[in-house]
């Protein structure tokens, strides 16, 4: 059982201005923008969950802690892939109207991620 989680769900709630994903590195809006997803994730998530990475060299493929996680956002930067997903949920006014209920696994998986190892068992 593994307590991998992908944030993606997350990060479709929390990012109303996600032009930070595109900033440089360590650029006051990127640093914001990471500190502000992270603060999210560590509200949502147990203190030692593993979520995959969603920095731009994990590419949610890779499960770390969130310390890790918080680390590669500052040092490698958001997937800016993400936007493309975030863009295709779009409707966010104000953050979190949580149409998606407020259990984790509503907002752990979404897409495909994070359900790939469970697939080969049917
Ligand atoms: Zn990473």
């Amino acid at each position: 059982m593994s307590p991998c989680r992908a944030a993606s769900g997350l990060l479709q709630s929390v990012l109303m201005d996600r032009s930070w994903i595109n900033t440089r590195l360590f650029s006051k809006a990127h640093l914001d923008g990471v500190s502000e997803f992270m603060k999210f994730v560590f509200e949502r998530f147990d203190e030692n969950a593993e979520i995959l990475c969603p920095c731009r060299k994990c590419l949610n493929q890779v499960c770390l802690d969130k310390g890790h996680v918080e680390d590669h956002l500052y040092i490698h930067g958001m997937a800016s892939t993400y936007t493309r997903w975030i863009n295709h949920g779009e409707p966010l006014e104000g953050i979190i109207t949580e149409n998606r209920s407020h259990s984790d696994e509503q907002l752990g998986f979404n897409d495909d991620v994070g359900l790939n190892q469970d697939v080969e068992d049917a």
